[in-house]
């Protein structure tokens, strides 16, 4: 299986032109990422076809970040479906990776997996395995369609919920922060949990704008079960409203907040 993409990771590695290629692997029946350096492994390759979502799905774009910034200028392979795309466009725009030491080897969702996400965009622009499947309208309706005080005690609600694991800040590829906020004392309270209501989730729901690229994994980490996605597409859903602006969308456009925040020019 895979044929298309094992010949061209084999292709990339006999070459040099990869120094690794970061993609997944079946091992014991249970699938993980892997970074494939050698083309006599190719075979153990898996794009999680079958699997559930989150057996599918790895933050591979968070491990590739990691690898580019350790090995300044050497060139990895990445295999990528719709919103690993995204997502490293938008790394690419807030400067935590370059795009020119980045091959990407693209793979359509199938269709379980496309509803299973609830993606709104289940394929990158080119793929080698796999069919376009028609995207659905992602957005949370049944949220949208309640009062704003009905809204407040479900959030509530949720968040009561939160152990503050940072599951969600740690698969979170678009969390490339050095310092987080949400480890500082200013702004969360050490040893509560749950963390400070609604301060906690709200501080990563402002950080999230013009940066999330709906992966969904994030709500998929969570122990919780906390909608986390639900959140921050409508913060996004504002942004794109008010700025025609999605991260990860355009190759390299950086968020509308990005740009409004760089000092005006000299009069
Ligand atoms: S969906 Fe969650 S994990 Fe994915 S980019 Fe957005 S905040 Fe991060
Ligand atoms: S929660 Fe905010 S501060 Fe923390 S890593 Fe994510 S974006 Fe950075
Ligand atoms: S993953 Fe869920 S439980 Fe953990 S900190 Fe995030 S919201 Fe809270």
């Amino acid at each position: 299986m895979y044929h298309a993409i094992k010949e061209r990771v084999t292709e990339l590695l006999s070459t040099g032109e990869v120094k690794g290629f970061l993609a997944l692997k079946k091992d014991n029946g249970h699938i993980k990422p892997h970074l494939y350096v050698s083309p006599d492994e190719i075979d153990q390759l898996s794009i999680g076809d079958g699997e559930t979502a989150g057996d599918a799905r790895y933050p591979l774009t968070k491990i590739l970040t990691m690898l580019l910034q350790n090995h300044s200028g050497e060139p990895f392979g990445i295999l990528a479906r719709g919103c690993d795309q995204r997502a490293l466009r938008a790394l690419a725009a807030w400067n935590q990776i370059s795009l020119e030491q980045v091959v990407v080897i693209g793979v359509a969702c199938s269709e379980e997996l496309a509803r299973a996400c609830n993606c709104g965009l289940p394929y990158p622009d080119e793929w080698l395995e796999g069919e376009q499947i028609e995207p659905k309208d992602p957005r949370p309706v049944e949220w949208e369609a309640k009062s704003p005080l009905q809204r407040l005690d479900l959030w509530r609600a949720e968040f009561e919920k939160c152990i503050k694991c940072y599951g969600c800040r740690n698969i979170c590829p678009m969390c490339f922060c050095k310092e987080c906020s949400l480890e500082s004392e200013d702004v969360v309270t050490k040893g509560e949990i749950p963390p400070d209501l609604p301060m906690f989730h709200l501080v990563r729901a402002l950080h999230m704008i013009g940066r999330c690229v709906d992966c969904g994994l994030c709500e998929e980490a969570c122990p919780a079960s906390i909608p986390l996605r639900a959140l921050y597409k409508k913060v996004n859903d504002i942004v794109e409203t008010r700025f025609q602006f999605r991260a990860g969308i355009e190759q390299t456009e950086q968020s509308p907040l990005h740009k409004i925040a760089e000092p005006p020019a000299a009069i």
